[in-house]
């Protein structure tokens, strides 16, 4: 069976990540998660090599320039991508491939790959109406700072038009199975 790359993103505080971990623990011997460059500094606790691969900005400039990135996106300051060759040497070891990147980095990937599975995990209540009121409700941003947080959930909403899949976070174990699904759907259509 070939094997497949599945992207995953979605707005930041939805529990992306405790969704990726879950679906991870249930499925590790078909799947790996793709492990990403970036400029960030490591957080405390975080691998380099294992959570990211921690480069330089002019490290990360030689790499786009070169053209070693299959996708790259610059994210709250910062420089995020992923290898081409990394994702190859994956596919060899034959393992199905997730990418947990942003929305601008997935569409990259879709028109590179269209053959790449994108799926887009959203907040129950994914609307920009439910998110004004959330914001407006909790009184701790100014109104400059809402209009913005308002802008870049609008652009993702957005691009998440263009995924194959949303999935909604309204249940943790719900979510994973649902993207179990997805994958078991994907895979079997490429047998
Ligand atoms: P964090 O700094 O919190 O680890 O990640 C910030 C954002 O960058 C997250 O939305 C994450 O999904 C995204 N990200 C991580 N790696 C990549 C990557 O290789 N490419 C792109 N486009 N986004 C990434």
């Amino acid at each position: 069976m070939d094997k497949k790359l599945f992207v995953i993103s979605g707005c930041s505080g939805v529990g992306k990540g405790t969704v990726l971990n879950e679906f991870m623990k249930r499925n590790s011997d078909d799947f790996m998660l793709s492990v990403s460059c970036t400029t960030r500094k490591p957080r405390p606790g975080e691998v380099d090599g294992v959570n990211y691969f921690f480069i330089t900005k002019e490290e990360f400039e030689d790499c786009i320039a070169r053209e070693k990135f299959l996708e790259y996106a610059q994210f709250a300051g910062n420089f995020y991508g992923t290898k081409k060759k990394f994702i190859k040497q994956k596919f060899e070891e034959g393992m199905n491939i997730i990418l947990e990147i942003e929305t601008q980095g997935a569409l990259q990937v879709k028109k590179k790959m269209p053959e790449a599975v994108l799926i887009f995990i959203a907040p129950p209540g994914v609307g920009v109406n439910e998110l004004e009121k959330r914001l407006r409700g909790r009184h701790t941003e100014d109104e400059d700072t809402i209009q913005k947080r308002l802008e870049a959930a609008k652009t993702e909403l957005d691009r998440a038009k263009q995924y194959d899949y949303i999935v909604v976070n309204d249940d943790i174990s719900r979510a994973v199975n649902e993207i179990e699904e997805i994958t078991k759907k994907e895979l079997s259509q490429n047998a």
